[in-house]
C-alpha cells in the first residue's frame, strides 16, 4: 500500500503538523473509549488486556517506549511493515530525523505564505484561530529563516520570489507535494484578483498596519492562486484539506469542497495536480464529480476513520463506481495521545479501508458491475497504483 496522507510522529513532537488541535468535540470513533483501540494494541504490540484502563494503558506506553529506544529510526518503518504499507506521506511542518526517508516522503504546508501581515484581527476571531494563526506565523518565519530573510521583502515581486524559492528548496529537500489546510483559517471561496490588487495591498501593509478583512482575503486569494499555478510549473501537486475539520469553529459551509470547483476547473491550472484530501466529507457524493477533471484526485483518509467500515463502504463503492482511477488511500495517522498514537491510527485507517474495500468490491462483483479480475485491479489502484502514478518515479 501507499499511504497518501498521514502525520507520523511522536505525541510530543511539535513538527507533526503546522497547526494544533484545539479542544473540540471528537466523534465517537475518535474518542479514547473506542473499543477498537484494544484490537489495535493487540495487533501492534501483543497487548494482553481487554480494556484500556489507566492501569493497563501504562503497559502499552512502556512497551512503546522500549520499542522506540531499541529500534530508533526503524520504529515507524516497523509499523508500516506490520500493516503492509510500503511507503507513506509524512505531512509535517518539517521532517523528523527519526523517520526513514526511504519509507516516508515529505509533504509540507504552504498556507503560511497567505498570512504575512499583522494578524491581530485574524487571531482574535475565535479561540480556534488563537491556536492556529500564531502557528502559521511561526511556519512563515521558519521559511524565511530557511531562505535567509530576517524580515519580509520590501517589494511584492521579491515576496513572490521568496515563495517560489521556498517551494523549490523544499522540493530539493525531497518534498513531493504542498499541502493546504486553509479551510481551518478562512473560507475556501477564492476570488480572482489581479496582481496589481495584491501588490497594492502588500505594499500598504508589509511594514505594519492591519488590513481589513476584504483586503486580507483579496491578497490571500492571489497568493493561493500563485501557489497553485507554481505547483503546476514545478510539478509539485497541491493537497487541499477538503472535509470537515476539528475544533469548535470549523465552518462546514464556508469550506464546502464545491467552493474549490472554480479553482480546479480553471484551465489556467490544467497542469497542476490537485489531491482533495479527505474527499470532501460529508459532501463526498458531490466531491467525486470533481474527479472528472483529469488533474483531480480524491483521498479517503479521515473519512474512513470518522465513519465505520459499513458506512464508509457506501462512500467508497460509489466512488469506485464513478472514477475508480482517481481514488487514493490514506490513513491520516496522527498522534492524538499516548495511547491513541500515530501507530494505532495507522492501524485504524488500514483496517477500515481494507474492510470497506473488500465489502464494496464483493458487492460490485455480485451485482455484475465488475469481474473479479477488474475488482482486483481497482483494489490495487485504490491502495497503491493511483497515488504512485501521480509522482512519477519519486515514490513506489
Ligand atoms: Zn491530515
Amino acid at each position: 500500500m501507499f499511504d497518501h496522507h498521514a502525520h507520523p510522529g511522536y505525541a510530543d513532537d511539535p513538527d507533526v503538523d503546522a497547526m494544533a488541535a484545539p479542544p473540540g468535540s471528537a466523534a465517537l470513533r475518535e474518542r479514547e473509549t473506542n473499543p477498537e483501540l484494544v484490537q489495535a494494541a493487540k495487533a501492534l504490540w501483543g497487548y494482553p488486556y481487554n480494556d484500556l484502563s489507566p492501569e493497563h494503558t501504562k503497559w502499552l506506553i512502556q512497551k512503546k517506549d522500549e520499542a522506540k529506544k531499541q529500534q530508533g529510526m526503524a520504529y515507524f518503518s516497523n509499523i508500516l511493515d506490520k500493516l503492509n504499507i510500503e511507503q507513506g506521506v509524512a505531512n509535517r511542518a518539517m521532517m523528523a530525523d527519526y523517520l526513514n526517508p526511504k519509507r516516508f516522503v515529505w509533504v509540507f504546508f504552504a498556507d503560511s505564505f497567505m498570512w504575512p501581515f499583522d494578524n491581530e484581527r485574524e487571531t482574535g476571531r475565535n479561540s480556534d484561530e488563537q491556536v492556529y494563526i500564531p502557528l502559521q506565523e511561526k511556519m512563515l518565519h521558519r521559511w524565511m529563516q530557511q531562505e535567509g530573510l530576517s524580515k519580509l521583502p520590501a517589494s511584492f515581486d521579491d515576496y513572490l520570489k521568496f515563495v517560489t524559492r521556498t517551494l523549490e528548496d523544499n522540493q530539493k529537500k525531497g518534498a513531493i507535494a504542498q499541502k493546504f489546510e486553509v479551510a481551518y483559517f478562512r473560507s475556501t471561496k477564492f476570488s480572482d484578483p489581479t496582481r496589481e490588487q495584491a501588490q497594492d495591498i502588500y505594499q500598504r501593509f508589509v511594514s505594519g498596519g492591519i488590513p481589513n478583512e476584504q483586503e486580507y482575503r483579496t491578497f490571500q486569494d492571489y497568493i493561493f492562486r500563485y501557489l497553485v499555478s507554481e505547483g503546476g510549473r514545478l510539478h509539485l501537486p497541491v493537497h487541499i484539506h477538503s472535509a470537515v475539520g476539528i475544533g469548535d469553529y470549523f465552518n462546514l459551509s464556508e469550506s464546502n469542497i464545491l467552493n474549490l470547483e472554480s479553482v480546479v476547473r480553471d484551465p489556467r491550472y490544467a497542469s497542476t495536480i490537485f489531491v482533495m484530501i479527505h474527499g470532501g466529507y460529508p459532501y463526498d457524493r458531490q466531491a467525486i464529480w470533481l474527479a472528472a477533471m483529469k488533474n483531480v484526485y480524491l483521498d479517503t483518509s479521515e473519512t474512513e476513520v470518522l465513519l465505520y467500515p459499513s458506512e464508509f463502504k457506501k462512500v467508497l463503492k460509489q466512488w469506485l463506481e464513478t472514477f475508480p482511477d482517481k481514488v487514493t488511500f490514506g490513513t491520516d495517522s496522527f498522534p492524538y495521545n499516548q495511547a491513541l498514537g500515530a501507530e494505532e491510527s495507522y492501524w485504524l485507517g488500514v483496517q477500515s479501508s481494507r474492510t470497506a474495500l473488500a465489502a464494496a468490491l464483493a458487492e460490485m462483483i455480485s451485482e455484475g458491475e465488475v469481474t473479479e479480475t477488474q475488482a482486483l485491479q481497482l483494489a490495487h489502484g485504490y491502495l497503491h497504483d493511483n497515488a504512485v502514478g501521480i509522482y512519477q518515479g519519486k515514490v513506489h
